[in-house]
């Protein structure tokens, strides 16, 4: 039904871009993790979500501000200035859990605060990071209309006059807010586009690629919609699951540990019970950053062609418009 397709928009339309032959280790069938920012969390609930999943077996991304507020913030939730909270990332990472950034801190950042932000990082947890997702600071890389290109960065524009979003500087040059060749020097990867398919390799094949126009990120990851509690419930769910394991694929859920996974100190029980049903399953459970770099050993590194950019960001403006997703 695609025959009149170039053959790698086929591909990604179809999903048959041979994702279903990658081997995982340990005689694995599929891969799944979690990209997991600040906003939003309280000590509590970062302690009773991740002894949870340390418990079940699984070892992902949590993302942080490093830096103490130096002005308002823009969103709640801890930053490494808090000394309990740091203490509890610097046991998760003994665990195996991969501590991500998340910009500076919960407010924008000038680049002499964003450098003193990845000293800091560095600092309290030995290395760079490897992995990062953009918080909504004006220091945001390839931010806003910047995620798209051409017509769809126009249509976006129109879409969200009204929200009047602040403007993203991250990736321009010469700017208070500019931090890319920064970015491009100590971080790996860095998420973009968010689907709702659970198999986000499915949705993305090429992940983790380069993208020739937009140079300051070394490498791109999308990821599967679930922001919040009831999206990400939505998204595992158990068919779901079941289509991830026979599909052989790997799945990035984003989300919001902060956002509707604990009432009254409690983890939410569809959530509970969802995650239990995963960890039974024969999945790969790794950080993002090990199952990119897996990912991009095996395949070779990617360059985004304009044909793929095309692609995943059509798609991803239209799930946006049609279904919401981040
Ligand atoms: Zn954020």
């Amino acid at each position: 039904m695609h025959g009149g397709l170039p053959g790698e928009i086929r591909q990604a339309v179809n999903g048959s871009n041979g994702t279903g032959s990658i081997t995982w280790p340990e005689s694995r069938r599929f891969a799944f993790t979690i990209m997991d920012d600040p906003d939003g969390q309280h000590l509590p609930t970062t302690r009773l979500v991740y002894s949870f999943l340390a418990d079940l077996g699984f070892r992902t991304t949590i993302a942080t501000w490093p830096l103490e507020p130096q002005r308002q913030t823009n969103s709640g939730g801890p930053t490494c200035a808090d000394p309990q909270y740091r203490a509890l990332l610097q046991q998760l990472k003994a665990l195996g859990f991969e501590i991500g950034f998340h910009n500076a801190a919960p407010h924008s950042a000038t680049r002499e605060e964003t450098l003193k932000a990845l000293e800091l990082f560095e600092k309290y947890f030995g290395a760079p990071p490897a992995t990062m997702a953009n918080h909504y600071n004006q220091e945001a890389i390839y931010w806003g209309p910047a995620r798209l290109t051409g017509w769809r960065a126009r249509c976006y524009k129109l879409l969200t006059y009204r929200r009047k979003d602040p403007e993203f500087f991250g990736h321009v040059a010469g700017h208070a807010f500019f931090w890319g060749d920064i970015c491009r020097e100590r971080i790996r990867y860095c998420r973009n586009f968010v689907y709702s398919n659970i198999n986000t390799l499915r949705s993305c094949p090429w992940m983790p690629y380069s993208d020739p126009i937009r140079p300051y990120v070394r490498h791109w990851f999308s990821a599967s919609e679930g922001a919040q509690g009831p999206s990400f419930v939505k998204t595992i769910q158990d068919r779901n699951q079941e289509r991830l394991e026979e599909e052989g694929g790997a799945s990035i859920m984003y989300t919001h540990f902060g956002h509707g996974f604990v009432n009254n100190g409690k983890l939410d029980p569809e959530f509970r019970r969802l995650m239990e049903r995963l960890a039974r399953r024969n999945g790969w459970f790794v950080p993002v950053s090990t199952l990119l770099d897996f990912l991009r050993e095996r395949k070779g590194a990617a360059i985004l062609t304009n044909k793929q950019r095309a692609l995943l960001e059509t798609r991803w403006l239209c799930e946006k418009l049609l279904r919401g997703t981040s």
